[in-house]
């Protein structure tokens, strides 16, 4: 599995990624926002892209469906439940559907709401596995829940799903937003030096460069993994001061996703 990682440097700050096939050359385009950039690359590399998948119906990650497959006839694939709001969906998924690229490449379905009800992420079924997971988990933080999502349903994704995926697991989100969310890491948990150093290594890195995090990685600097942190229950008590002396971790998680909508 060849997996390319495409910076948009737009202001949203997506990635766009590609997989392929080493041996047929037949790719996958997740999210082809940036269509032209997408289209360059594997023009570039000699790769043909057969499907286009997205992870879920929000219009930056949504909005290259069309020229890509004027381009290249590619079959579109998203969330099943995803019909009624992306055009043109050739494959619904659902959690567990496995997607071959070319001769070698095998992805998972995961079915994670949160960020909105239907959307997926796929882990490959590789010796060290890889995560594109869209909106729902970034470096060092977590999707927001504004735009058709629910903030207990992530906490479920993360808790049930993406938390006992192997700590190798590499990460490849849907943008670039590792600077704030490290900022707020440290926000929240002034003392997590594992943080404090990653943001000295990776502020104003080069994101057509960008640091390939891994889960066992995420779960050291993203707040959103830290639910049992000391630091982080005693900072967010000065918040919420009605905060239960025990915090159950959806309660902690819940409490994050609202202050980071303000950060
Ligand atoms: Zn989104
Ligand atoms: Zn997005």
């Amino acid at each position: 599995m060849i997996v390319e990682q495409v910076w948009t440097g737009n202001a949203y700050r997506n990635f766009n990624y590609l997989i392929a096939c080493p041996e047929t050359g037949e790719a996958m385009a997740i999210d082809p926002l940036d269509h032209e950039k997408c289209l360059a690359v594997a023009a570039d590399r000699g790769w043909r892209i057969t499907q286009v998948l997205n992870t879920h119906e929000h219009d930056d990650h949504t909005g290259g469906n069309a020229a890509v497959i004027a381009a290249t006839g590619a079959t579109l694939l998203a969330h099943a439940n995803a019909k009624d709001k992306i055009p043109g969906i050739d494959r619904g998924l659902g959690a567990g559907d496995v997607i071959k690229v070319g001769a070698t490449v095998e992805l998972e379905a995961l079915d994670t709401p949160g960020h909105t009800m239907s959307h997926v992420c796929l882990l490959s079924h590789t010796d060290t596995p890889a995560l594109f997971c869209g909106d729902t988990l970034f470096n060092a933080g977590a999707g927001n829940c504004h735009g058709g999502g629910h903030p207990a349903e992530l906490y479920q994704t993360f808790a049930g799903q993406l938390a006992k995926l192997p700590d190798a697991t590499l990460i490849y989100p849907g943008h670039d937003y590792i600077t704030n969310n490290l900022e707020f890491t440290l926000d929240r948990e002034p003392d997590n030096a594992k943080a404090k150093n990653l943001l000295a290594d990776v502020g104003g890195q080069d994101p057509d460069d960008a640091l390939v995090s891994t889960l066992g990685l995420e779960k050291e600097i993203n707040t959103f993994f830290r639910l049992h942190s000391p630091s982080v229950i005693a900072r967010l008590r000065e918040a919420f001061p009605d905060l239960p002396d025990a915090p159950d971790a959806e309660t902690v998680f819940i409490k994050l996703r609202e202050l980071r909508n303000s950060w």
